[in-house]
C-alpha cells in the first residue's frame, strides 16, 4: 500500500505558453514537492521568469484538455490567495524607486500586493507587528525608516525579501536574486536564502549564478529554449561538460565549502 503524501508544491503536465504570438514554454512536466528545494539554471531568454510568471499566474497555458497545472493540490486558485502562499522575489525594485517609499512601507505593501502604501490602506497591527517580524528574522530592523531609494542594492533586495515574507507563505521563488549585486551582498543574500530554506520554506531559484546555489539546494533543472534540458541531483549536474553543454561555451567548474563556481 502506498503511503499517503501531501499534495505537490507544483505539478504540472504539458503546459505550454505563448507570448506575443511565439511558444517560449514548451510542453513542460515538472513535479516539486514541498521542502524540496530547487535550483533552476539556463541561458538567458531560456523561459525562465516565464515559467515563474505561470507559476503565480501572471501568464497563462494555453488551454489544452491534457494539460494540468497544480499548486499544493489545487488547480483553480484565487490569485491573491495563491500570492499568500507563494512569495516572490525578483530583482526588479525600480518601481520603488520613484517615490519617497521607506523600508517599513515597502515591506507593509507586501500585505496588498501593491508598490508602497495608500491613505485606502489600513495597515493593522496585526500587519504592524508581522513586518516587525520578518524585519527582525532578516536582521533589518535598522532599514524601517530608511528610503528604499537611497538604500545599497543588496540592503534593498533584504527588504523585497521582507516584503515577500509577510504573509508567511510557504515557498518562496526567487527570479535571479543576485543580479546587480556586490560580493558581500551576494554572499548576505546566500546566507539569508540558506537561513529561509532551513526554517522549513521551500525555496525555488532561478539563476544562471552558481554560487547562488546554496548547501540547501539539492536538485537541479536545466532550462533552455523553452524545454527542461535536464533535471536531477545538484553533484550530477553541476559538472563542466553539462554546464558547458547548457551555456554553449566551454566552462570549468569548482566546488569550495559546498558553493559551485564557474571557472573559465
Ligand atoms: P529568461 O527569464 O530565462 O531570461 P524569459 O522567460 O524572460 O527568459 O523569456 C523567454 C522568452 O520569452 C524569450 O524569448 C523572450 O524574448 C520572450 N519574452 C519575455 N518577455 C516577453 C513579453 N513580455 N512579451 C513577449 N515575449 C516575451
Ligand atoms: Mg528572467
Amino acid at each position: 500500500m502506498s503511503i499517503p503524501q501531501s499534495p505537490a508544491l507544483i505539478e504540472m503536465h504539458n503546459v505550454t505558453v505563448v507570448r506575443s504570438g511565439r511558444t517560449v514554454l514548451h510542453a513542460l512536466n515538472l513535479h516539486i514537492d514541498e521542502g524540496e528545494h530547487v535550483a533552476i539554471l539556463g541561458p538567458n531568454g531560456s523561459g525562465k521568469s516565464t515559467l515563474i510568471k505561470t507559476i503565480t499566474r501572471e501568464l497563462y497555458p494555453i488551454f489544452d484538455p491534457g494539460t494540468t497545472l497544480r499548486l499544493f493540490g489545487l488547480e483553480r486558485w484565487n490569485v491573491s490567495e495563491l500570492r499568500t502562499m507563494l512569495g516572490i522575489v525578483s530583482n526588479d525594485i525600480d518601481p520603488f524607486f520613484g517615490r519617497p517609499i521607506t523600508g517599513a512601507e515597502a515591506i507593509l505593501s507586501g500585505f496588498f500586493s501593491s508598490v508602497g502604501l495608500g491613505a485606502f490602506h489600513k495597515v493593522t497591527g496585526a500587519m504592524q507587528e508581522r513586518a516587525a517580524e520578518v524585519m527582525e528574522q532578516l536582521e533589518i530592523p535598522h532599514l524601517a525608516n530608511r528610503l528604499v531609494s537611497e538604500m545599497s542594492s543588496g540592503e534593498g533586495r533584504r527588504v523585497m525579501i521582507a516584503r515577500a515574507l509577510v504573509h508567511a507563505p510557504r515557498a518562496l521563488l526567487f527570479d535571479e536574486p543576485s543580479n546587480s549585486l556586490d560580493v558581500t551582498s551576494q554572499r548576505e543574500l546566500r546566507q539569508t536564502m540558506s537561513k529561509l530554506a532551513r526554517s522549513g520554506l521551500t525555496v525555488l531559484l532561478i539563476t544562471h549564478h552558481l554560487p547562488d546555489v546554496v548547501p540547501e539546494i539539492g536538485r537541479v533543472i536545466f532550462m533552455r529554449q523553452g524545454s527542461f534540458a535536464a533535471d536531477g541531483a545538484k553533484a550530477e549536474l553541476l559538472t563542466s561538460a553539462r554546464l558547458s553543454e547548457l551555456f554553449s561555451c566551454s566552462v570549468g567548474v569548482s566546488l569550495h565549502d559546498g558553493y559551485y563556481h564557474l571557472t573559465s
